[in-house]
């Protein structure tokens, strides 16, 4: 059957409700759908809206039935013009009405919790109780089927460039990203456990000794974790991996996917993937998550200053932002910016108003008699500031002075992450290693099998915490959608790793031993990347949230609030499993 032949297949209808047009008036047609609204008009008749995913369309039915909100229904009739007068240019379908000739009830309902058209809206414990209802309005009918876009999208994208989709298995092992595991336990082996996948990883890098070269999958990650800000347990990632590739490679294949989408969805052709480097990324805008829709990047002072008498100036990183226009600030939002830099960590925070006329530009602040004539010119030209304009400048060690000014600049300047253009960014060359433990080792910034940058492979023991590695985020208006790198293939690297991360050979070998083992077999050179589909969809249908983005969401504290998971088993099922559960927590020693 063609696409359209299978549009046409509609069952019980023969139209959608929100597709009937004047151009169909005359035709005798069948809707079917929920009863959205009812209102009487005169004695015998009535005004039922008539809802599907398309749309409403309204129908002049007989007073005498029955038909209450979300009642489910099938109207027959011939489609007319409204009368004079009583167009609705509200929507699509206000010219024209369904004038009934036949009415019959498919199902009824209990009055609903909430009302589906979205006018008052239901407390978000209430949408989550009745889900199935709550999916019925237009928002969760768009945001899904957004989200159904973007997959599609992706599959396009990876097909074209010759992906194989492959799943891997959700009854798995210990992965490497380092989040708490979901474990099942075994009923053949009692005392043994699966593990759910926090990600495909290593199941993607065996499909890669495999020979399989590119691996693709829209895949279910799972992680215990605390469901701090919009996080969920479980989450949905698209996962490639490719052999023989370097790190341009995965940019090129992961960026051909997310225009492919933003394409989709907005029917525009989206700005081009921006490339730079975390220590760019640091020094312009302060974060390793850059949002590029908006300016008032990070200037660098540490020239226009240099040996300057002012102490607060005298620091590694003298750092500014420049507000247009910010000189108009009165004391109270200065005083609160200045709180704000101190809570992010910086010792304070300096305010200088740009005063004054083309040419003869000055700095009014009280710290301005610290500064000379010079210094300040040269802050005036660093910034490119203007009259009105207020500079922000932040003076410390690198990193966190870049960081609270990052903060400060998008307290300014964010506008909403869902708003148009999508400027996606590749972030690249993290470090290695993020810090040390508690017991000295350097912790993997990503997961242990990143590869290092090659150029700082000789350093890797001397001065591990100056290697850089070969991974890289992906950013979307300052959200971090996701990360990847080139792996490590070569055991005798992988062994210094391990070494410098502080796993012994014998953890190692019981973690990883099978994807170590499989590399003993004959590993290309490969790297990958993951991105979440959930975040992408929410920001291309224009929600906060991921859960407006999911069908059964869990709350904040894990509560599937529809299905009532988690729940307590039966004894016997848990007898079964071979488990006994310990006595409750607050009941320990009562
Ligand atoms: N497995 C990684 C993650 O889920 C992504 C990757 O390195 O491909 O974050």
């Amino acid at each position: 059957m063609s696409r359209e032949e299978t549009a046409r297949a509609r069952g019980l209808r023969t139209d959608y409700c929100g597709e009937l047009r004047s151009k169909d008036v005359g035709r005798t047609v069948s809707v079917c759908g929920w009863v959205a609204r009812r209102r009487e008009h005169g004695e015998h008749l009535a005004f039922v809206d008539l809802r599907d995913h398309t749309g409403i369309v309204q129908c002049v039915v007989d007073g005498g039935h029955d038909l209450r909100a979300e009642h489910v229904v099938r109207v027959t009739g011939e489609l007319r013009l409204r009368p004079e007068g009583t167009v609705n240019d509200a929507i699509p379908t206000g010219e024209v009405e369904v004038g009934a000739s036949e009415v019959e009830i498919l199902s009824v309902a209990e009055p609903p919790p909430f009302s589906v058209d979205g006018r008052v809206e239901a407390e978000e414990p209430v949408r989550l109780r009745y889900r199935y209802v709550d999916l019925r309005s237009e928002r969760m009918q768009h945001n899904l089927r957004v989200r159904a876009e973007v997959n599609a999208a992706i599959r396009r994208s990876m097909d074209r460039q010759g992906f194989v989709e492959v799943e891997t298995p959700l009854l798995w092992t210990p992965t490497p990203e380092g989040a708490r595991e979901f474990a099942i336990p075994s009923r053949l082996q009692p005392g043994s456990f699966y593990v759910l996948p926090q990600s495909p990883q290593i199941a993607k890098q065996l499909l890669m000794v495999s020979g399989f070269d590119r691996y693709y999958q829209i895949a279910r990650c799972m992680r215990d974790e605390d469901l701090r800000a919009d996080r969920q347990f479980e989450f949905t990632q698209l996962d490639l991996e490719a052999s023989f590739v370097s790190q341009e490679d995965v940019w090129e294949m992961v960026s051909d996917s997310v225009l492919e989408v933003a394409r989709a969805v907005t029917g525009e052709e989206p700005p081009p993937v921006v490339t730079m480097t975390w220590n760019e990324a640091l020094d312009r805008f302060g974060t390793d998550k850059p949002d590029l829709r908006f300016g008032m990047e990070l200037v660098a002072l540490e020239e226009a200053v240099a040996g300057t008498e002012f102490k607060a100036f005298q620091a590694e990183a003298v750092r500014a932002i420049c507000l247009e226009g910010g000189a108009e600030l009165g004391r109270g939002r200065l005083d609160a910016l200045t709180d704000r830099a101190r809570k992010l960590g910086a010792a304070g925070l300096v305010w200088l108003r740009v005063v004054g006329g083309e040419g003869q530009l000055d700095l009014e602040s009280p710290v301005a008699k610290f500064l000379s004539t010079k210094e300040k010119a040269a802050v005036i030209e660093a910034t490119g500031a203007g009259a009105g304009d207020l500079v922000l400048v932040v003076a410390g060690e690198r990193a966190p002075t870049c960081r609270v000014l990052g903060q400060l600049r998008l307290d300014l300047g964010q506008p909403p992450v869902s708003e148009r253009p999508y400027r996606f960014c590749w972030v690249t060359e993290f470090p290695l290693f993020e810090g040390v433990d508690e017991e000295g080792n350097p912790v993997a910034a990503h997961h242990p099998f990143t590869m290092p940058h090659p150029e700082d492979l000789g350093r890797l023991e001397a001065d591990p915490l100056s290697v850089r590695s070969q991974s890289y985020d992906l950013v979307l208006n300052g959200w971090e959608l996701g990360s990847g790198s080139i792996r490590i293939h070569r055991a005798d690297i992988q062994r210094r790793i391990f070494a410098l991360l502080g796993i012994s050979e014998e953890e190692a070998e019981s973690r990883f031993g099978f994807l170590l083992g499989a590399f003993r077999y004959g590993a290309p050179p490969h790297g990958g990347f993951a991105y979440g589909v959930d975040r992408l969809a929410a920001i291309m249908a224009g929600e906060e949230s991921i859960r407006e983005v999911i069908a059964f969401p869990k709350t904040q504290s894990g509560a599937d609030l529809m299905a009532g998971s988690p729940r307590s088993l039966p004894a016997s099922q848990l007898q079964e499993l071979g488990l006994r559960l310990a006595p409750p927590k607050e009941a320990k020693g009562a």
